[in-house]
Order: structure tokens, then C-alpha cells, then sequence
């Protein structure tokens, strides 16, 4: 090691599902398989590039304007990001900082490790149970604030609002943070226990249900306090981290609602179908409330069916680790992908019993 290297940040870091140049059946990443909001591509067909000589808005106003209305909450209670891992290394700058630990599941978002590495907060990962559940009594003791997704990641496992409650009565003293990246393809958002508890920060996206994970649009939703302490980090940081054009297209999927909930709809029924062809397969998952499947099979290595997967260009995810070395996490696809990928597992599936 050159001796300059002593003082250099070493950090281990997360690592991005692939992204394949060529045309395969994508289903590695969580992506929308369909386009999104038609008013995006007006938009952006009527763009205004002299405008882009200028820095953007950095409040990012007319965007935080159009997801306040659309919860129903003061604008000073909405924060904007590029895409929620920006959001989120925001907020664990901002909310944890504290000697204590901080705690997330064993099995969840591995991003998160990465950044209580990468600012010095400590952490303690409470195991998921056997059923890869969150043990909400894990979260009972002290700490330095909480994170965990609902529905979980990679698990696809969504827990009622009941229990997103009961941790939140549990640590009325730091700040607890529900990642809402695949809630609308489950149920409630805890975005309405915000006014009830005033440590609550809810984060979600617009990769996922609104297709625009090439936008990078993310946000948190909470308290003006709070609101106001995470723009007082993004301001120390980067004032203008919203280009122009992800503003623009923001608003325009913003506004249409209806393309939303039927892009989501298909979505879910496509799922559902899924679980009903995956355990005739012989595959056990559980059940999902996200828009990807978590799969395991008694006689299938997960990383052999991967790279199988792989050479005819169909993508899913292997993340490997201890306790869920035989899983993969499949992104639910149109229908048409979906079918391709059960012809290929069939034969496989087939020649493995022979
Ligand atoms: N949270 C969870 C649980 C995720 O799975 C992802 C997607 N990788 C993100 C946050 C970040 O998504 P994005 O930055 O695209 O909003």
C-alpha cells in the first residue's frame, strides 16, 4: 500500500444488479416493464432546452408542489431526490447520528450496510425468523434509530400498518424510517401515521411503480421539522441534485393517476398468475406483495439456474448470502416475459427430475 493510501475512505461497495446493453428479458432489477405516463413523453417532446443554460430550481418547488397535492400533505413536508438512494443516503446522514446503533433486518436492502459504513454509524442487524419475517420485539431495545423496508427486500414480505405502529410506539425517541419503494404494488402506506408520530419518515420512489427508474426521482415524506433538517444536509452537499428534465417529467407522472393504478394493476395480476405457475414448478416463495418473487426450489441450485437463466438472456437475481444462498429474486415482467421465463423453467425443472 503507497503511503498516501493510509488516509484514503476504503469502502465496500454496493453492488447494482447488472444492466445488460442488449436486449434480453429483464428481470433482474425491479424495473416497470411498461413505459411510463404518456404525458412524460409530451413532455419531453416540448422540452425547453434553452432552459437547460440555467442551474434548476433547487427546492425542485413545482415537483414537490404536485406529490404534496397528491398526498395531501404541506409542501414543507416533502423532500426530493435523485432517485431514493439519494433520499435515503440523506437520510441516514441526517437522522442517524448517534452512538448508538442503529438497526435494520439481517436480510434486507443491502444498500443500507454500505452507508452506515460509509458515514461511521454504528448497526446491529436483528435476524429475520424462519419464515423471513421482521421480529418486530427486536426492535424494542435501544438504538440509534431504525430502517427497514415495507414490503421488505428481497423477501417481497409487506407488513400491516398495525405493526409498522407498534415499532414506531416502541421508539418514540429516535428516527424510524419505512423505505416504501414497492408499497403500491401491497397496501397501506404508513405516509398516513405521519401526523400521529412525528419521528416517521417515509420514503418512496419512482423506479418501480411509475416506471422511471432511468429518471432517478425518489422522495421522503414526514414533518416539516424533519423535511427541514434533511434540506439542510442536501443543501451542505449539492444544492441542485433534480435536473431539469426529471422535474419536468416528475410533474407529468405526477398528474395521471388512472395510467398509474392500471400499469400497477397489470402488474399484481401478473404476479398472482405467477405464484399459481411457480408452485405448480415446484418453486416456494413468500407471498409477495412487491412486483418481483423471491423463489427457492427443494431440488434446484439457485446459482446454477441463474446462469442457465443467464445464457438463454433471461436476467434475474442471485444475491447469494448465508441464508439465502438458494434463492432468487425474479422481477415480475409482462405477461409475455413471464411466459418465456416458465417455458425455460419447465424443461429445466423437467430435466432436473430425470
Ligand atoms: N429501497 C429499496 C428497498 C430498493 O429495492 C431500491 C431499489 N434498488 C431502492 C430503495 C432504490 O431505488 P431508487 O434509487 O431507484 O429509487
Amino acid at each position: 500500500m503507497k503511503a498516501f493510501e493510509k488516509n484514503i475512505r476504503k469502502v465496500e461497495p454496493y453492488v447494482p444488479g447488472e444492466q445488460p446493453q442488449n436486449k434480453v428479458i429483464k428481470l433482474n432489477t425491479n424495473e416497470n416493464p411498461y413505459p411510463p405516463a404518456p404525458g412524460v413523453k409530451e413532455a419531453l417532446l416540448h422540452m425547453d432546452t434553452d432552459r437547460m443554460r440555467l442551474y434548476p430550481d433547487p427546492a425542485a418547488g413545482t415537483l414537490v408542489h404536485s406529490l404534496a397535492e397528491y398526498y395531501g400533505v404541506g409542501d414543507d413536508q416533502v423532500f426530493v431526490g435523485v432517485g431514493s438512494d439519494d433520499v435515503l443516503a440523506m437520510c441516514f446522514l441526517t437522522f442517524f447520528h448517534s452512538d448508538k446503533p442503529i438497526l435494520f433486518p439481517d436480510i434486507t436492502y443491502s444498500f443500507y450496510k454500505v452507508w452506515a459504513e460509509l458515514y461511521r454509524i454504528p448497526y446491529e442487524c436483528p435476524a429475520l425468523d424462519d419464515k423471513l419475517r421482521i421480529v418486530q420485539e427486536d426492535y424494542y431495545k435501544e438504538n440509534g434509530g431504525v430502517i427497514f423496508p415495507n414490503p421488505n427486500a428481497p423477501t417481497s414480505i409487506y407488513e400491516e400498518l398495525d405493526f409498522i405502529e407498534d415499532i414506531l410506539e416502541h421508539n418514540r425517541d429516535v428516527i424510524v424510517i419505512v423505505d416504501e419503494a414497492y408499497i403500491d404494488f401491497a397496501g397501506k402506506s404508513a405516509i398516513e401515521l405521519i401526523d400521529r408520530y412525528e419521528n416517521l419518515v417515509v420514503v418512496q420512489t419512482f423506479s418501480k411503480a411509475r416506471s422511471m427508474a432511468g429518471m432517478r426521482i425518489g422522495y421522503a415524506i414526514s414533518n416539516p421539522l424533519l423535511i427541514k433538517y434533511l434540506n439542510d444536509v442536501k443543501y451542505s452537499f449539492n444544492s441542485y441534485t433534480m435536473n431539469q428534465t426529471s422535474l419536468v417529467c416528475g410533474v407529468e407522472a405526477v398528474k395521471d393517476r388512472d395510467y398509474f393504478e392500471e400499469q400497477v394493476k397489470k402488474i399484481v395480476d401478473t404476479r398472482e398468475w405467477a405464484k399459481e405457475e411457480l408452485r405448480a414448478l415446484g418453486f416456494t416463495f413468500p407471498d409477495s406483495k412487491s412486483n418481483f418473487l423471491f423463489v427457492t426450489h427443494p431440488q434446484i441450485a439457485a446459482k446454477k439456474l441463474f446462469e442457465a437463466l443467464k445464457s438463454a438472456n433471461i436476467y434475474v437475481r442471485f444475491l447469494g448470502g448465508s441464508r439465502i444462498q438458494n434463492y432468487l429474486r425474479i422481477t415480475v415482467g409482462t405477461r409475455e416475459e413471464m411466459e418465456a421465463l416458465f417455458s425455460f423453467l419447465r424443461e429445466y425443472v423437467k430435466s432436473k427430475g430425470e
